[in-house]
């Protein structure tokens, strides 16, 4: 998830506006930064890895000048972070410059179809690609914008471009496809950048693209292009543009937030999308099989890890069991050492760490290494701690996370880990490549499952938040249910500081159910792989428990009388696809404790004695 801007205007130098416009999109990504101007005949630019403040003092962006000008702030998803790799990137004639955000799916195979070409790669990026596409196209093509057409038809993917074009000096071209990007449209000063408060210094005016819009601004004009199915394009009329022309009265503050109120529900609602990046970004990466193999031919599965991402690895470790008939031993990191001596030649540890600086997920991985154990490591992070430490490694390419509550890189990490499980189940022949790419299918629909979710959990919160007026509650599942309940209350304890205790269900009778009085809440998150818990939610309402069922709604449960005392809160539907239930009933404890914090007056993007990233023992 990077940040890219761009801005044109009659005859000021554009470098500083670009700076201040990246100090604002650094949330979106600070592994690198570049930025790049036209000036007279050539294109003038600088990248390095590091953030803005780093890089800047290392190259001194400001001895560039040229009144039009892009620039980036990197995310990294294909390639490691250093200076190559940063964007700007350009075509091997040098007339082209590309930033993007987003992933191109089809990089393998068009990296090597270019290759052959006799195009000269300089990056491991999938952005590189694009420039020389357009370089190859721009010889066959009329004008740029039939050349940036046909380039856009040739990859598959999510993006939002900023491109130079050295033959138009004035002109910023770009596209949008599932990225965000907006155009700023100033009197004489045009500009487009990857979210509002970039562009709320030069103007209120702006165009929310859409997806499958492409175009270019100048200085005095802009226009707009739509892609259409089967590879042809036609041109936005004036009517239609100014339909879509908005004036917004927005801080830039207030607008990095998108509006919201705290960076905590701005990254749950933006799930769909994010989750959607860890699916497009992963999918066609070879890397995914690799690591199937590796896994397949190891002797014993360990996974580790720590908070949220232990969670993710016990929803893997589920999975694993039921479809690839494959049992694995998630042990939290902190606990690996007490267990580390019994490690055996080839077996095998998966450390699982949204920051990849884990400290206690790092020591798991010298542990393992100590022994002569391989290491697959998971992480959002390209470069981190772990994937130095680690033989291979898997990215979960959701953007930064700001909230200090794991939101959205739970769920990526899920997405991931998901995709990981049906290639592992094809490598062990128990599904075959059909029945693999059916659960490929399901899982490339998850963002919009996540979608209804988060717009069904919005109708059920309040009566939750009636229900919920104890200072204790019980959340409770059984096999998949566990994994999901566990992280459910997490995210309650973190920023609600209300105490919420998860375990599996059918451990009740064996003590916690002693606390259970009227009225005291109690979630029963009901999956396809557990029905039964039916039983413990006619239990916990024997005893008077305002009980809850949070379950995809068509999912039956034998609950007969006792209905009428349980109050259900019905998710989308899942037709029994396990895999998808994680998708479905996350998003209503992640907004039910967000909405908890907020009535409790307290800040959830800031939860008391924690820190996002822990980086201690
Ligand atoms: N895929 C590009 C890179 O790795 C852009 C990253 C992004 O926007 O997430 O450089």
């Amino acid at each position: 998830m990077c940040g890219i801007i761009g801005i044109t205007n009659k005859k000021c130098n554009v470098v500083d506006k670009l700076i201040i416009g990246l100090q604002r999109l650094e949330y979106r990504g600070y592994d690198s930064v570049g930025i790049a101007v036209i000036n007279g005949d050539s294109i003038n630019f600088k990248k390095g890895a590091g953030d803005l403040d780093t890089v800047m003092k290392r190259l001194s962006f400001t001895d560039l000048s040229g009144s039009t000008g892009i620039a980036h702030t990197r995310w990294a998803t294909h390639g490691g972070v250093n200076d190559i790799n940063a964007h700007p990137h350009m075509d091997c004639t040098g007339d082209i410059a590309v930033v993007h955000n987003g992933v191109i799916r089809n990089f393998a195979s068009l990296k090597l179809e270019l290759e052959s070409k006799g195009h000269k790669i300089k990056s491991e990026t999938d952005t590189e690609l694009f420039a020389h596409l357009l370089e190859d196209e721009e010889k066959k093509s009329a004008t740029f914008i039939e050349a940036l057409a046909k380039a856009l038809a040739r990859i598959d993917g999510t993006y939002s471009f900023a491109i130079l074009y050295k033959k138009d000096p004035d002109k910023i071209y770009f596209a949008k496809m599932r990225s965000p990007l907006i155009i700023g449209v100033g009197e004489n000063i045009k500009a487009i950048a990857s979210d509002l408060p970039a562009l709320l210094d030069m103007t209120k005016t702006v165009i929310l693209l859409e997806d499958g819009e492409f175009g270019y601004i100048s200085p005095t004009n802009f226009e707009i292009y739509k892609l259409l199915p089967g590879g042809g394009y036609k041109k936005l009329n004036l009517e239609q543009i100014t339909l879509k022309v908005k004036t917004v009265e927005l801080t830039p503050e207030a607008a990095s937030k998108g509006g919201y109120q705290h960076f905590m529900i701005k990254e749950i609602y933006e799930q769909p999308n994010a989750i959607r990046e860890t699916f497009e970004g992963n999918i066609e990466d070879p890397a995914l099989s690799k690591a199937a193999e590796i896994i397949s031919s190891s002797n014993r599965i360990f996974l580790t890890a720590a908070g949220t991402s232990y969670h993710a690895s016990l929803v893997f470790s589920k999975i694993l069991a039921k479809r690839a008939k494959l049992f694995s031993y998630p042990i939290i990191s902190s606990e690996m050492s007490y267990v580390s001596s019994t490690f055996q030649k080839d077996d095998l540890l998966i450390a699982v760490s949204q920051s990849g600086e884990t400290y206690d997920t790092l020591q798991a991985i010298r542990d393992a290494k100590k022994n002569g154990v391989k290491v697959i490591a998971i992480t959002n992070v390209l470069g981190s701690a772990i994937v130095r430490e680690s033989d291979f490694s898997l990215y979960t390419r959701a953007g930064p996370e700001i909230g200090v509550a794991a939101t959205k890189t739970f769920l990526s990490q899920i997405m991931l880990l998901e995709m990981l499980s049906a290639f592992i189940s094809h490598e062990r022949k128990e599904l075959d490549k059909n029945e693999r790419n059916k659960i490929l299918d399901y899982l490339r629909y998850a963002p919009n499952l996540i979608q209804s979710s988060l717009e069904a959990s919005d109708t059920l919160i309040p009566a939750l938040l009636n229900l919920h007026k104890k200072n204790s509650s019980y959340i409770l599942g059984r096999g998949l249910g566990v994994a999901i309940a566990m992280e459910g209350a997490l995210k309650i304890k973190e920023i609600t500081y209300l105490h919420a205790e998860s375990y599996p269900a059918g451990e009740s009778k064996h003590g916690p159910i002693a606390l259970v009085e009227k009225d005291f809440p109690v979630y029963i998150v009901s999956t396809s792989d557990a029905p039964e818990i039916a039983g413990n939610a006619i239990e916990m309402a024997a005893r008077n428990a305002k009980v809850i069922v949070v379950k995809p709604a068509d999912l039956k449960l034998e609950l007969k009388e006792d209905r009428k005392s349980i109050y259900f809160a019905d998710m989308p539907p899942s037709n029994s696809i396990i895999e998808l239930e994680p998708f479905i009933l996350t998003p209503l404890f992640q907004l039910l404790s967000y909405r908890l914090a907020v009535e409790r007056g307290y800040n959830p993007d800031k939860p008391r004695n924690l820190a996002k990233t822990v980086t201690v023992e």
